[in-house]
């Protein structure tokens, strides 16, 4: 019989969370290493530093699953309620016990602090809990099997919570066995929006037995495959073979930490070319991506912010009757940019962008306005003609720049001929 995964719930205890005050750094980073140990985490609660309240989120965080982690609220304060509000969600008694004192003097005497009375509260445990060591701060953890859900009190200060979420709570789950985690893809695309997306994998999540997510980010989206059960492995491979099939060359990969200008880093690394940048409205931000990236020295040139026209002419070369005849903001003047950037920093490719972010449009003299977010990107290859597109984009300036960006960079992939 299949083993059945353990299902997990988080609670972050903090008002300060609840009202938005602080953001939260445990939640994120506890579920993801749940799912990956095999568990399957179902919701996670934030409830503020009062004792009704966070016992009542306890009892619902609690119900039904088989594990529940409780992040902060166990320091020696009285706004510290977490252990109160455990022991009436529990209806057990709370007592000093002593393993937990002899942990909570040994934590300040190696601080160089007496065992002072006010921080007895630490060490306060609801009948049945078991101290959890802290090897970073001075407030126990708390293990107690409540029904049959296991329960972990632990520290909010991530560093403490992190040391002893992995020597806790992944080793119990260890320990527990179960299911493997489940099998999940990722694939980012340009080019299409998340309703196309959806509409070109209609029926695979059916066929295969997978969910399907799907994320949009500034121009690109991510769509996140998931495969749980019998034969997991093999219905996410044949549904992630099936999208890329479906998505064709919108697909510049899995979405690496980077996004799509790792996918263009890689690109150019197998191709052997480098890149320079040519940049209006992006102002260096195509550059200052493709910099992110590890390994970009052995690809970036370097750029031109030629944000002013004048500039276009006398650092790209671009002729000003071109500009006259066309404008700014189009096809010719992004090529041009492209092939002066190319001619001028001896590079392999380039990329260029031109573009209105906003908010208001662009008035050239006799011309008709050009519209917040149309936005032209030019990008080629050395002694190859450079390929140009036009683009409406939506959004604020930090939208639309931001859009540009991916958009400048999705054409640079296509034009270096990038496989889906
Ligand atoms: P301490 O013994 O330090 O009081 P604690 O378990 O009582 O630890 P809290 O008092 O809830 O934890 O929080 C201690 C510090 O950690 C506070 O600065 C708090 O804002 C922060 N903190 C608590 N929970 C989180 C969280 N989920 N994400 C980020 N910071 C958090
Ligand atoms: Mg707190």
């Amino acid at each position: 019989m299949p083993v059945r995964p353990l299902r997990a719930t988080l609670c972050l205890a903090g008002s300060e969370l609840v009202r938005g005050e602080r953001r939260d750094r445990n939640g994120a980073w506890m579920a993801a290493r749940l799912e990956a140990a095999g568990a399957r985490v179902g919701a996670w609660f934030v409830a503020p530093d009062d004792e009704p309240a966070l016992a009542e989120t306890l009892r619902a965080a609690a119900g039904g699953a088989d594990l529940l982690v409780v992040s902060g609220g166990l320091g020696p304060t009285a706004d510290d309620r977490t252990r109160e509000a455990l022991a009436r969600a529990t209806g057990q008694a709370l007592s000093e016990h002593p393993e937990a004192w002899a942990q909570v003097a040994a934590a300040l005497a190696a601080r160089g602090r007496p065992a002072d009375p006010a921080q007895r509260r630490q060490a306060l445990l609801p009948a049945g809990a078991r101290p959890l060591p802290n090897p970073v701060g001075v407030a126990p953890g708390v293990a107690l099997a409540w029904g049959a859900t296991q329960v972990f009190l632990l520290p909010g200060v991530p560093a403490e919570l992190e040391a002893m979420f992995e020597a806790e709570v992944l080793a119990w789950l260890r320990a527990r066995g179960g299911a493997p985690p489940a099998a999940t893809a990722s694939l980012g695309l340009v080019g299409l929006i998340e309703t196309e997306v959806e509409a070109a994998l209609a029926d695979l999540a059916a066929r295969e037995g997978v969910s399907v997510g799907y994320y949009p980010h500034a121009g690109e989206v991510e769509v996140r495959l998931r495969a749980d059960g019998a034969g997991a492995a093999a219905r996410l491979a044949r549904a992630e073979a099936a999208a890329r099939a479906a998505l064709g060359a919108h697909v510049y990969g899995p979405p690496p930490a980077g996004r799509i200008e790792a996918a263009v880093v890689a690109l150019l690394r197998e191709r052997g070319l480098t890149v320079a940048t040519a940049e209006s409205l992006t102002a260096g931000a195509v550059a200052a991506r493709i910099a992110g990236v590890p390994g970009a020295s052995r690809v970036l040139r370097g750029g031109v912010v030629a944000y002013a026209t004048a500039l276009k002419c006398d650092l790209l070369g671009v002729d000003p009757a071109l500009i006259a005849r066309h404008g700014v903001v189009s096809e010719p003047v992004a090529r041009a940019m492209a092939a002066g950037v190319l001619a001028r920093t001896g590079a392999g490719s380039a990329v260029a962008t031109t573009g209105v972010a906003g908010p208001d449009p662009l008035c050239e003299p006799d011309r008709p306005p050009v519209p917040v977010g149309r936005v032209c990107v030019a990008a080629g290859r050395a002694g190859g003609a450079p390929e140009a597109r036009t683009l409406t984009l939506a959004g604020d300036r930090a939208g639309v720049r931001e859009r540009s960006v991916v958009a400048a960079l999705d054409l640079l992939r296509r034009v270096l001929g990038a496989p889906a």
